[in-house]
Parts: structure tokens; C-alpha cells; sequence
């Protein structure tokens, strides 16, 4: 047993961890201690010691004592977010200090006023130690005793801390860290466990709860992580988690097309403002100016009590108006929801409420900490999330103040081009669309959430195009080229006329291809070419239809497995599957089987660690090694999708067995639901020994679809969600073109038909050469329906034919795409 008795190591106001208003150090989730509220801004060794680490932000100190004891001193509450700003280091990582060697300097009323406390808590990090406080509730000098700290045997300081903790450090792939959307994810996964968890990245720390916490531990790319756990299932969740981020949580994905949309930055010039393009198009219109409205806030509550419940009833309601989002909106406004969750920004208005501050107030500081936490992470995708917190801001000051709110949105003429400072999601969605023709903002990014709004909604948006742009007048009638990255604000009667020009030539040819979207595909030769969507909800399914899509090439059923906390059930799934068959109307729904498992971990299917996931029990091989999860998937397919309708695909398949196993699966689940007509079971060509053995396979299968996004990462071995392989992972590479042109062998030599469903279908470029190797249904993403369909109209079987050829004998993608624009002008 060693006891050390600690002193103080600064002066202040010794009080115990429960008045700590942060629940990592007031519920001990990093461990048992005290806390100080500082007079003196010097943090002086408590007693003989090694110092462990400085934080890169100065904040906090963490030594290792006598006995192998470990303590962290963290000066002050959310004190991260002043990135380092009023504090000294003066010790570094290694150092051997002695008793009463400085540590840490801090300006203390600069960090009073900027931090949301100055309380310092001083916990005992190392396992199995207890802590006996010697004082409490009173002033004490630096080196007055403290604590009692007692540890039995020996400390242990490696990573299996004791039988109901565990932790694991990763490196995480994600391309773009743990900014908003993992973070919530990663929220969400701890919720599923009974085990209190933490993350640590950069020497900080961060509630498995805090949303707002895990992102401004401001972890990037290849950075690592350290997941900690205590509690029943510690041990499982850990790996779980570890799995979901190791596995990517889907985010390649998803990033793609926001990353994608920062391609160009205009310097200015003349009438010309340059800027960011964060949703493309053209637009001519009349100049608006837009502010936000200010709110009155007032800075004292009527009580606390009269506060915090005023505050509650806000959070509330706004919590159940978010709910009631559709669309695009519906996924920004989940997000935001999962904001006003966090504990980070809540506990933080509460104990300003505490304090005596208005609910409003209390709110704004919240809100205000949390930016700067962001910000100081120096990362811009996180920076960019402070739009949404002084979107939440305002819409819960609306909710609190609805009456003081002044500087509404002026009335919007025609063809409105908004100018604003930046333009928050809730604004954005409170426009009349129909009058929006563009927006410019001085600030915002290309892939903040008003970007994706606009982009969804067809209104070109122009970002950072500096505040040059609140000078342009009210009413002027300006050009934003949104695709170019410019903006003209004083454009010349030529310019103003080929604008005109081009912009009426885009919208005639956008409005022919939605009007002719709705008749089946043709190619101009009258070869026939059916064109698919991709689905993953009904949203989708409704938005396929509207746009012309003639069935479903692809319903992505894992959208029903993620983000919960045990599979779906089988009467759940009949209903997600019928409904989007009924959007669809009679149109034929290709339902895929449950593709988990690679960059689609599910945190509650116990998935072993596997250093390669790509490579391991995904797709089909999780499914037959699941039979239970794969029955009743089946049997909800049969039970929810009319006959007539449905078929089944396989994901992942790479020799005809996998496929046999699956139809006798099907065989049972018919047999069970008492249903006679056997649906159609296709394959998914995305690896490349499933092209190798199409002619094995197509004997087996009704129809054969090919997955290009996994065939061209297995092809090209570029992993799919890696940014570093990105340059190179392109479908239109000759190696994958020749993998589909075998899966066209095999498919016609069993009369099956193939088809695309991966990300290659969507793209018009590509068309003429998937029909050229002998594809003959497209399945692309439901707002690219109408301009693929024109795209195949414009295009002659002989043509396409020559081109593929041309294509296969290549040496490069880059080759390839070079043969596309003549194929593509000679038709048009
Ligand atoms: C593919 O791999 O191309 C495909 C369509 O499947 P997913 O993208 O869902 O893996
Ligand atoms: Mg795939």
C-alpha cells in the first residue's frame, strides 16, 4: 500500500468534485480528486515528480508522483478553446521536478474572464487509487495539505486498467477526423452500451455524451485516439467503438461531393468578386441584402428557478419543431438536434442560469464557448459547425424572445440574389425559394450545412467572397457564376447579355431533360436502356419517381441498420421495404441484402477487430454467417415487396456458392411466408473475381449488376475511403472497364442482363462506354435521373461500341476520359 499525502499545488478555494460543472470531472470519469478555484495564476509540482505531458494548449499539467501516481491539473473549465492564449508553460514532457517547482503560468484575469470557469480540478488518474479529502469548502495555500491518496499493490499504468475498464488507442482513417457528423455518430454508439466512455486526443479529454467535447479534441486524419470505458460492458464497447472508426463510419461517402465542391477560388478584379463555390449554377438577379434579426437579450434572469424553466421549455419545443424537418432538411436538422443534446452547451446555459444570467444570456455563453472551442481546433471543417451553433443560438433566443426579434427578411423581388454576412440553415430554409435566384456570403464554406441546402435545392451559392460584397447596392442587378467562382456586381450590358444567353440555354436544356425524364430511355438509335435510382429511403424512392427514375437498381438496405441499438425486426423491416415499394408504384425494387461490415460497421453487431475490413466478413459473408439476421431479412423482403416487384440482390459475392447459399436462404423464407413466385436473385459484380467468374456466376444468378465503388478499389487497390488513393481511384480506369467488359461475356452468355449501380452510373461521361461493353440498365442517384436519361438519348449503340473498344485498349483512365467529350459533342 503506498499513501502520499499532496498538497495544494496552487492557492485558492478548495471544494470538492461535485460543484465541478463538467461532467468528466464532476462524475470522475477520469478519476477521483478535488477541485480549486484559483487566487494565484501559478501551478507549482505538488510534490517530487516526472511530468507526464503538457497539454498543447497549456491548460493542463499531468505528473507522475511517488509510487507511480498519476495526477492531471487542468486549470480551469473548457480553457482548451483559448488555444493555449494566457498561459505559460514552464515545464515540458520528461522534466523531473521537485517540490514547489513552477509548472504552469496563467494570466488569471484574462483566462477568468475568457473560460467558462477558472475552477481547477486536480484528479488522481491512476487505477485503483482512493482519495481522501483533507479539505473542503475553504481558502487554502499553495503546499496546505490536500489530498490523502492510498494505492494497494502496484499502479498500473498500462492500457488494461483493472476489470471493468479498458482502453484501446486507434489511428483514425477518417479523411476528415472527428468533425460533426462522427462525432454525433460516436455520441450515439455510446449511448448503446451500459459503460461510461471517454475519448482522449492532443492530452484532452472528452465525454463519450459531448458531441460538441469529441469534436474539439480537434482529432485529424491519421491521429490517434484513445477510447477509455468503464462499467459492465466496458470491454465491448470499446471494441465496437474502435471498430466503428476504424471501419471508416461510412464518411468517404458522404464527404465526396462537399469536398468536391471547393474546387475554385477567383481573386477579385474590375466589377468581379471572387469567392468559393459551395453550390454550382448561374444566376442573374436583383441584389437583396440580408441581416439577421437581433434579438433583445436581457443579461440578468428573474431567478434562476423562472430561468432554468424557461430554458427547458425552449429546448423543448425547438427539439419537437426540429423533429418536424423534411428532406435534406430533415438530416441538418437531426444534427442540430443532436447539438442541443450536448451536454457541453446544456450543463454549461444551466450553470450559467445558476449564476443568475437570462436563460438567453446563459444560452449565448454556452453557445459562445462552444464556438471557441472550435475554433481554436484550427480545423476548418469544425470551424465551419460554428455556423450551426449561432444557428441554434438564434432559434432558441426566437424561441425564448419571439416578440423583441427586429430585421425580418426584406420582402424579395424576383430572382433575388441574397447578399449576406453569412446565412445560417434555418434562414436559408425560411426562404421563398421560388423568388431565390442565388446567394453570396461574405463568410461560410463550402461545406457548411447551407451549402448542402442550397446545393439540394438548385439555388447556385457563392462563399468567402469577403466583405467587399455588403458594399454591392440594394437592387443591382448582378451575375453570379457560381461555377466560375465569380460574382459580377456591375457587369456590362455584353456581359450581361451572354450571361442571359447561357443561362436561358442551360435552363431550356435542364427543363427539356425533366420533361422528357418521365419517358422510358431510348438511345437514338432506339436501343433501349433502362435507367434506375439508388435508393436508401422513401424521400428517395418519391424524389426517383418525380424525376423520371423507372424503378430501383439498388435499395441500400443498410439505412435500416445504422445509428440504433439492435437490428431491426422483421415486421419493421416489411414496413421500410413496403413503403418505399409503394412510392415507387409498380416499378420494379431491386432490395440488396444487408451490406454491412467494411466502411459500414454497425456498432451492436459484434464484428471481431479486423486489420483489413474491406477484405473480411462484409457483404455476403456476413449475411451467411448470420443466418438468423439473413432469414429474417429475407422473409421481410418477400412480406413487404409484392411480387411482382420484387428482387433480391446480393452485395459482395465472389463465386457463384455464395449465391446458391443465398437462394437456398431464399428458398426457406419462401417456404415460411407461404409465398410461391420465386423474385428474381441478382448479383452484384463488385469484386474482381465475380467479373472472372460471370459465366460461373450468371448460370446461378437472374441478372447481374455491377458495384463499380468496391470493383474499382479492389481493381485498382486503392481503398475507397482513403483521400491519399483518391487521385487514382477512378472507374473509367481501363482495368475496371475490362473487369466489366468479362461481366458482359458472362452475363449474355446466360442471356442475363447487366446493369451499374455503382457511383460510374451517374456520371453522363461514363454512359456511352458502360453501353458500349454491353450494359443495359443505369441505377444512379435519384437527381441525376433526368440528365442521364438525356445523356443515353443523345448516344447511337455503334458509336458507344467503337468508344468502348477504343476505351479497353487504353493504358489509363486518363486516356480514356480523353476519347469521352468527342463521343459526347458529336451527340449533342
Ligand atoms: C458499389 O460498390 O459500387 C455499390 C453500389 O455498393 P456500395 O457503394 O453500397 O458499397
Ligand atoms: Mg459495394
Amino acid at each position: 500500500m503506498t499513501t502520499l499525502v499532496l498538497g495544494a499545488p496552487l492557492s485558492g478555494w478548495a471544494s470538492s468534485l461535485d460543484e465541478v460543472p463538467d461532467p468528466v470531472f464532476g462524475e470522475r470519469m477520469m478519476g477521483d480528486g478535488i477541485a480549486i478555484e484559483p487566487i494565484e495564476g501559478l501551478v507549482r509540482a505538488p510534490a517530487a515528480a516526472t511530468v507526464i505531458a503538457v497539454a498543447p494548449t497549456l491548460h493542463s499539467v499531468t505528473l507522475r508522483l511517488e509510487g507511480g501516481i498519476e495526477l492531471l491539473i487542468h486549470v480551469g473549465l473548457e480553457t482548451v478553446g483559448l488555444g493555449g492564449d494566457g498561459f505559460t508553460a514552464l515545464v515540458a514532457a520528461g522534466e523531473r521536478v521537485d517540490a514547489g517547482a513552477p509548472l504552469l503560468a496563467f494570466d488569471l484575469d484574462s483566462v477568468a474572464r475568457r473560460a467558462v470557469s477558472l475552477v481547477t480540478p486536480i484528479i488522481v488518474t491512476s487505477e485503483g487509487a482512493t482519495v481522501r479529502l483533507l479539505v473542503r469548502d475553504r481558502l487554502i495555500g499553495f503546499g496546505e495539505p490536500l489530498l490523502e491518496i492510498s494505492v494497494a499493490g502496484q499502479i498500473v499504468t498500462d492500457t488494461a486498467r483493472a476489470d471493468d475498464e479498458t482502453t484501446r488507442s486507434i489511428v483514425v482513417p477518417l479523411a476528415h477526423g472527428l468533425h460533426a457528423r462522427p462525432a454525433a455518430r460516436l455520441v450515439a454508439a455510446s449511448r448503446m452500451h451500459d459503460a461510461t466512455l471517454t475519448f482522449e486526443a492532443h492530452g484532452r479529454t472528452a465525454a463519450g455524451r459531448s458531441m460538441v467535447a469529441i469534436m474539439a479534441l480537434g482529432v485529424r486524419h491519421l491521429d490517434e485516439l484513445t477510447i477509455r470505458a468503464s462499467g459492465t460492458s466496458a470491454a465491448a464497447a470499446v471494441e465496437a467503438i474502435a471498430t466503428l472508426i476504424l471501419g471508416g463510419m461510412a464518411e468517404a461517402e458522404h464527404s465526396e461531393p462537399v469536398v468536391q465542391a471547393a474546387v475554385l477560388v477567383v481573386a477579385p478584379q474590375g466589377t468581379i468578386l471572387g469567392g468559393v463555390r459551395a453550390a454550382p449554377g448561374l444566376a442573374i438577379g436583383s441584389a437583396v441584402h440580408f441581416a439577421a434579426a437581433s434579438i433583445e437579450v436581457p443579461a440578468d434572469g428573474a431567478g434562476p428557478v423562472q430561468e432554468r424553466t424557461a430554458l427547458e421549455l425552449a429546448l423543448a419545443t425547438l427539439t419537437a419543431r426540429l423533429a418536424t424537418a423534411s428532406g435534406v432538411g430533415a438530416e441538418i436538422a437531426e444534427a442540430h438536434r443532436a447539438m442541443l443534446d450536448d451536454p457541453a452547451l446544456v450543463d454549461a446555459a444551466q450553470s450559467h442560469v445558476a449564476q443568475g444570467r437570462s436563460a438567453g444570456r446563459a444560452w449565448q455563453l454556452a453557445t459562445a464557448a462552444v464556438a471557441e472551442t472550435l475554433q481554436a481546433t484550427g480545423d476548418a471543417r469544425l470551424i465551419e459547425r460554428i455556423a450551426d451553433l449561432r444557428d441554434l443560438e438564434q432559434q432558441l433566443l426566437s424561441e425564448l424572445y419571439p416578440a423583441s426579434a427586429t430585421g425580418a427578411l426584406p420582402a424579395l423581388p424576383e430572382n433575388a440574389v441574397i447578399l449576406a454576412d453569412d446565412l445560417l440553415p434555418s434562414q436559408f430554409m425560411a426562404l421563398d425559394l421560388r423568388r431565390v435566384a442565388g446567394i453570396v456570403t461574405v463568410n461560410g464554406g463550402p461545406t457548411s450545412h447551407t451549402a448542402i441546402l442550397a446545393a439540394a435545392a438548385g439555388v447556385p451559392m457563392l462563399v468567402a467572397v469577403g466583405a467587399a460584397v455588403l458594399d454591392v447596392p440594394d437592387g443591382r442587378t448582378v451575375i453570379l457564376d457560381a461555377d466560375a467562382a465569380r460574382l459580377d456586381f456591375d457587369p456590362d450590358p455584353a456581359a450581361l447579355a451572354s450571361a442571359v444567353d447561357r443561362h436561358a440555354r442551360s435552363r431550356r436544356r435542364h427543363a427539356v431533360d425533366v420533361e422528357t425524364a418521365q419517358a422510358d430511355c431510348r438511345m437514338a438509335d432506339g436501343t433501349r436502356i433502362e435507367v434506375f435510382a439508388n435508393l436508401s429511403s422513401v424521400e428517395d424512392a418519391r424524389l426517383a419517381v418525380t424525376n423520371g427514375g423507372e424503378g430501383c437498381g439498388l435499395l441500400r438496405t443498410e439505412f435500416l441498420f445504422l445509428d440504433r441499438a439492435e437490428a431491426p425486426g422483421e415486421d419493421e423491416q416489411c414496413r421500410a421495404y413496403g413503403a418505399i415499394a409503394a412510392a415507387l408504384g409498380d416499378r420494379p425494387l431491386i432490395v440488396r441484402t444487408l451490406d454491412i461490415g467494411g466502411d459500414k460497421p454497425v456498432a451492436y453487431l459484434p464484428f471481431p477487430h479486423e486489420d483489413n475490413p474491406a477484405l473480411g466478413a462484409r457483404g455476403v459473408r456476413f449475411s451467411l454467417a448470420r443466418p438468423d439476421l439473413l432469414d429474417v431479412q429475407l422473409r421481410a423482403i418477400l412480406r413487404g415487396v409484392p411480387g411482382d416487384q420484387c428482387r433480391i440482390m446480393v452485395p459482395m459475392v465472389v463465386e457463384p456458392a455464395e449465391l446458391l447459399a443465398v437462394g437456398a436462404a431464399l428458398d426457406r423464407a419462401m417456404l415460411a411466408v407461404g409465398r410461391q413466385d420465386r423474385p428474381q436473385l441478382g448479383v452484384m459484380i463488385e469484386t474482381p473475381a465475380a467479373a472472372l467468374l460471370a459465366p460461373a456466376i450468371a448460370a446461378v444468378a437472374d441478372f447481374l449488376s455491377v458495384g463499380s465503388n468496391d470493383l474499382t478499389q479492389y481493381a485498382l487497390a486503392c481503398d475507397r475511403g482513403n483521400p491519399a488513393t483518391a487521385g487514382r481511384i477512378d472507374a473509367l480506369h481501363p482495368a475496371v472497364l475490362r473487369l466489366i467488359a468479362l461481366a458482359a461475356e458472362g452475363a449474355t452468355s446466360h442471356a442475363r442482363w447487366l446493369g451499374v449501380c455503382g457511383g460510374v452510373a451517374s456520371d453522363p461521361a461514363a454512359a456511352a462506354i458502360l453501353i458500349g461493353l454491353g450494359v443495359t440498365e443505369l441505377s444512379v442517384t435519384p437527381s441525376a435521373v433526368p440528365a442521364i436519361k438525356a445523356a443515353v438519348r443523345r448516344l447511337h449503340l455503334t458509336d458507344c461500341r467503337d468508344l468502348a473498344v477504343r476505351a479497353l485498349a487504353c493504358a489509363s483512365a486518363a486516356e480514356v476520359r480523353a476519347l469521352v467529350p468527342a463521343v459526347i459533342e458529336e451527340a449533342a
